[in-house]
């Protein structure tokens, strides 16, 4: 990052047209190009790693378009670039065995405690531990993992009466969208937080 300012800095002093000129725009696309190729790399590696280590993945469907309106989020979705992720994921664990299970929007997965099954319903997005009243203190993103965690067992367990959706079947939903659309539709959250449990990641 700091070359790519050094070289655009270098470009914006040097003549435009001229043998240095040209040299140093070459350099910044070259350099831009790796920067870009990296950013591709990263979710293809991450995807690749959880395909190959869990068997059942449960996921999450939020309303990202939902969530872009939110202007603080908006920013690191549209940088997680979840619609890729997700599908990344989906054809890998197809490819290596395992299973990609995706909850329903509406499954309560913050507002769930994992302890005694209630609903907090007046959990907000800014609560990131909460007390449930059966006295359990819930870290929200552990606490909707554990419930993920819960749930997409079950949906496997109960495979015939309640079928979670195969990767094969997310597939033909999202490809017979467009690209753009199927970046706004509604995928994973926390980017970042490994969970150790193996449900999320
Ligand atoms: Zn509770």
């Amino acid at each position: 990052m700091r070359k790519l300012k050094r070289l655009s800095r270098e470009l914006s002093r040097r003549q435009e047209g001229s043998g240095r000129w040209n040299r140093t725009n070459k350099k910044l696309a070259k350099l831009q190009r790796r920067i870009a190729n990296r950013r591709l790399e990263y979710p293809h590696q991450m995807t690749t790693k959880i395909a190959h280590t869990y068997r059942v993945i449960g996921v999450e469907d939020l309303n990202v378009a939902g969530m872009k309106r939110n202007h603080r989020l908006a920013l690191s979705i549209a940088d997680a670039g979840f619609g890729e992720i997700h599908r990344q994921r989906a054809y890998k664990s197809e490819g290596y065995g395992g299973m990609l299970v995706a909850m329903d929007r509406f499954f309560p997965s913050s507002r769930l405690c994992h302890v005694c099954g209630c609903i907090n319903s007046d959990l907000t997005l800014a609560d990131r531990t909460w007390t449930c009243d059966c006295g359990a203190v819930l870290d929200r993103d552990l606490n909707a993992a554990l419930n993920i965690e819960r749930q997409a067992l079950e949906m496997v367990a109960g495979v015939g009466s309640r079928r979670p959706k195969t990767p094969g079947e997310r597939m033909s939903d999202s490809s017979a969208q467009s690209a753009s659309k199927r970046e706004n539709r509604a995928e994973e959250r926390r980017p970042s937080k490994p969970c150790q449990f193996g449900t999320v990641w």
